[in-house]
């Protein structure tokens, strides 16, 4: 089995057996992203505690198997995570996806599997969909916190 042949089994297995697929319980965040080139949808839901750790995220959505693939990676690969650690894996799948930085599978866990699309530009817009949408979602939420403090602060 070549390493192209396991990647695309990696894929192919997160399409048919989504992990943290269905809306999340007592989520804080929720982010739609559409990649209208290929009709992909995905919707994320983000729970973040007060320690800034991420304690849960889960997605929905239809679209191309590597656009629903991806997702369920992504929310594999972040969750438990810190959110500084969030953004570096979001950098690392972005700059190996758009930029051509070498995989880092200490970083990305399975997210190394879709460097392959690469090969296919048209596509690469279906693998960072999720990981774009997990970014606005966590920009949104560093936003509304920073309102929250400041609100807190003329309040008292
Ligand atoms: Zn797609």
């Amino acid at each position: 089995m070549t390493l192209e042949d396991l990647y695309r089994e990696v894929i192919m297995d997160h399409y048919r057996q989504p992990r943290n697929r269905g809306a999340l319980d007592h989520a804080n965040v929720v982010m739609e992203g559409v990649n209208p080139l290929c009709g992909d949808e995905i919707k994320l839901w983000l729970s973040i505690d007060d320690a800034g750790v991420i304690t849960g995220a889960s997605f929905d959505g239809h679209g191309c198997s590597i656009s629903q693939s991806s997702a369920s990676i992504m929310t594999a690969a972040v969750i438990g995570k810190p959110l500084a650690d969030a953004h570096a894996v979001i950098a690392g799948f972005r700059g190996m996806m758009l930029d051509g930085a070498p995989p880092d599978e200490a970083l990305l866990g399975d997210g190394v599997a879709l460097e392959g699309v690469r090969k296919f530009p048209v596509r690469i817009k279906c693998a960072v969909l999720s990981w774009n949408t997990l970014k606005l979602g966590l920009d949104e939420h560093a936003a509304a916190n920073g309102q929250h403090v400041e609100l807190q602060h003329s309040e008292s």
